[in-house]
């Protein structure tokens, strides 16, 4: 029987609950077949990085789940929170209710730098440092010694400049978001003094993007400092700037050179933003006492320029290091995994007929939140290719329910998610925030009961 009609709907099991997810739900629904959407998470709650990984203080990049929502509302949509496939429910045993599995479940590992010292005390991953001030229920009893006087940041992406901005702003800028309360506590008593952010290349290769360094200059209690000199740039970099996709790298100079002569020295915190070094070497006994920096030279043609090391170094003081060098994706049993890359093995979404992939698992930690919507509607393109030879065993939602349920796993549901939602907005309005958080499963589900 051919599927996609009301009577034998496209079964599609979405594994995964952030912005790719929701956008191959989609671009299924959006098809003219009838297709029924089972999106399946692991915390009770959706939206993956839009809740753990956008700063806090971005709140309107989070506004995306207004869109989120009404993708949800379908009546061919389920959400299945609570549920971590792997561990609750096998991949081979998902297959069996659905034609076909879209992998959405994003990179939740980091890049490592390889280097001495990098796993000392102290030394963090900028991934573990977002998710706990966002207050993912797995990261909730991290501890960030705040009590050091400088901490030095490695990468110049956006998530460095995220880590930077949450250090480097005061208790009364970071009360009115939705940061976890454990960490508003945390920050409140920060003190740290010098914050250092560490690129390998120059300013025209930054990767952080021209808003984003822009409120770097905004900081309340915190100066940011740049070497004029590290501004001034090579014909290489020039040429560079005028390749077409390098729009941002040229606003980026402008914001940077106005950072660079601003008057400063007024506030509490610096903010150093270094370009042209390497972290060589952590140092440090009982935890990080200070990193080693290699002085890098580019080269290479425009727009491909790597960084190379001179031999020259210097020491920093660090009590604190964070390594904001990428995310990177964590195989799963039963998928084909391209160790190098990070990502599910797939050409253009699909893994194989029936295993499909979207987003940052995909195509590796790059791009916003509004990337995901083509790269995911890429992957329904291939699932409806394939839809002739697609099969499903059992066509039918409810024995999945009741193998959950005789496995003691509380499914939650959308309109769940919504209970929590209100009760979240509700007790953030009590202190002036627009939310806050609940950070353990256990309560999530208890306010459900
Ligand atoms: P990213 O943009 O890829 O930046 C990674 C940084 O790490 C780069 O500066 C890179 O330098 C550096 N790096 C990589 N390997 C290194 C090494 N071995 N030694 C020293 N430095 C190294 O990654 P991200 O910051 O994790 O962000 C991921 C994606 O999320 C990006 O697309 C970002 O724009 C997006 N994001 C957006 C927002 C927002 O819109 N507000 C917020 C957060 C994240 P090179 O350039 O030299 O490789």
């Amino acid at each position: 029987m051919s599927s996609g009609t009301p009577e034998n709907p496209l079964r599609i099991a979405i594994v995964g609950s952030g912005p790719s997810g929701f956008y191959a739900a989609e671009a299924l629904f959006k098809s003219e077949q009838t297709v029924h959407v089972d999106m399946f998470e692991k915390l009770p709650v959706p939206f993956g990085l839009v809740r753990s990984g956008v700063a806090p203080d971005h709140p309107k990049i989070k506004n995306v789940t207004r869109v989120y929502d009404k993708i949800a509302a379908n009546p061919n949509f389920a959400f299945w929170g609570n549920v971590e496939i792997g561990k609750d429910l096998q991949i081979q045993e998902l297959q069996t209710y659905y034609h076909a599995i879209i992998f959405a479940s994003g990179a939740a590992s980091d890049r490592r730098l390889n280097i001495p010292g990098e796993d000392l005390p102290r030394s963090y991953t900028a991934t573990e440092f977002v998710a706990w001030y966002n207050g993912h229920p797995e990261y909730r009893h991290h501890q960030f010694d705040l009590t050091q006087k400088s901490a030095v940041i490695i990468g110049q992406g956006n998530v460095a400049v995220d880590v930077c901005r949450i250090l480097a702003k005061s208790y009364d800028e970071l009360k009115q978001t939705d940061i976890a309360s454990h960490a508003l506590e945390a920050l409140a008593n920060s003190q740290i003094e010098d914050i250092y952010m560490v690129g390998r290349r120059g300013p025209a290769q930054a990767a952080f993007t021209p808003q984003e360094v822009k409120e770097l200059g905004e900081l309340a209690i915190t100066d940011t400092l740049i070497n004029p000199e590290d501004l001034h740039l090579s014909q290489t970099d020039e040429a560079e700037l005028q390749l077409p996709d390098k729009a941002h790298n040229r606003k980026n100079m402008e914001i940077l050179r106005q950072l660079s002569t601003r008057t400063t020295g007024a506030r509490t915190r610096r903010l150093h933003i270094l370009f042209f070094y390497s972290p060589v070497e952590i140092c440090g006994s009982a935890g990080v006492s200070s990193i080693v920096l290699e002085k890098n030279a580019l080269s290479g043609e425009a727009g491909r320029q790597k960084a190379l090391g001179t031999g020259e170094t210097i020491t920093l003081p660090a009590g604190l290091v964070f390594r904001s060098v990428g995310y990177r994706g964590t195989p799963m049993p039963g998928v084909p995994f391209h160790e190098a890359w990070g990502v599910f093995k797939n050409e253009q979404g699909r893994i194989q007929p029936g295993m499909y992939t979207a987003g940052w698992i995909k195509r590796g930690p790059s791009g916003i939140i509004g990337t995901n919507k083509p790269c995911s509607y890429e992957t329904v393109e291939q699932i409806f290719a394939d839809q002739a030879q697609l099969h499903c065993e059992i066509p039918r939602s409810q024995p999945l329910a009741d193998l959950l349920k005789s496995r003691q796993i509380q499914v939650v549901s959308y309109a769940d998610w919504q209970k929590i939602d209100a009760l979240e907005r509700a007790q953030g309005e009590a202190t002036g925030k627009p939310r806050e958080k609940m950070t353990a499963v256990a309560d999530m589900l208890a306010a459900l009961k």
